[in-house]
């Protein structure tokens, strides 16, 4: 049986990173997905390890090839999932975790109908602009853009089969945990992958 699929987004100040590298942490049966972006590495980020960092013509080229299982532009910077990748991983039975925007979840939900849609939300607006000013002082104009930017990520929580809201971390890490460890007592992945345990029950047969 291929591997689930996760989807996670969030806009950025929810505390989707954190969350997701926990929750890797502590569950060594999910692999995360390392996305290409024409976006310039962050001081202390790694190629390959955070992005694999790309130019514009060579992500266009390999989109052109459908390279990529889904891309967008996300603030003016593309992004996208290796196809390859992702096909190779599932065959393997590995579950594996996108963290990617709503367009790129909603493209993957037409490739991937069965993949879990999870949306990390701040637990308040006010929260969520206290978060994004953070330690520094970034102008009022570059707050509200980020704000608004924040606010259309948000706008397509509906498209999601969860939602956790981050306000206190280890209950939200707790929550992210329980959505994983639900869908591996669903019915069918049981059914498919402890075949014993279901031996007693003559449809089975
Ligand atoms: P950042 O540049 O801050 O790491 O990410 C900016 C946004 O791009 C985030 O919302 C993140 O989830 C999204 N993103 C990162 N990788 C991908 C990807 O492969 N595909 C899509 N569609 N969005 C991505």
């Amino acid at each position: 049986m291929p591997g689930q699929l996760y989807i996670v987004s969030a806009p950025s100040g929810a505390g989707k990173t954190t969350l997701v590298r926990g929750l890797l942490e502590r569950d060594r049966g999910i692999r995360l997905s390392v996305s290409h972006t024409t976006r310039a590495p962050r001081p202390g980020e790694v190629d390959g390890q955070h992005y694999h960092f790309t130019d514009r013509a060579s992500f266009e080229a390999l989109r052109a090839v459908g390279g990529f299982l889904e891309s967008a532009e996300v603030h003016g910077n593309l992004y996208g999932t290796s196809r390859a990748w992702i096909e190779q991983q599932m065959a393997t039975g590995m579950d594996i975790l996108l963290e990617i925007d709503w367009q790129g979840a909603r493209q993957v939900r037409l490739a991937f109908p069965q993949a879990v849609g999870i949306f990390i939300l701040p637990p308040s607006m006010d929260e969520l602009e206290r978060r994004l000013r953070g330690r520094n002082s970034d102008a009022d104009e570059v707050i509200a853009r980020r704000l608004d930017a924040a606010l259309g990520e948000m706008e397509h929580v509906d498209e999601f089969h969860y939602c956790i809201i981050n306000n206190d971390l280890a209950e939200a890490q707790a929550d992210l945990a329980a959505v994983v460890r639900a869908c591996r007592v669903r019915l069918n992945v049981q059914k498919a992958r402890h075949a014993d345990a279901f031996s007693f029950l003559r449809a089975e047969h």
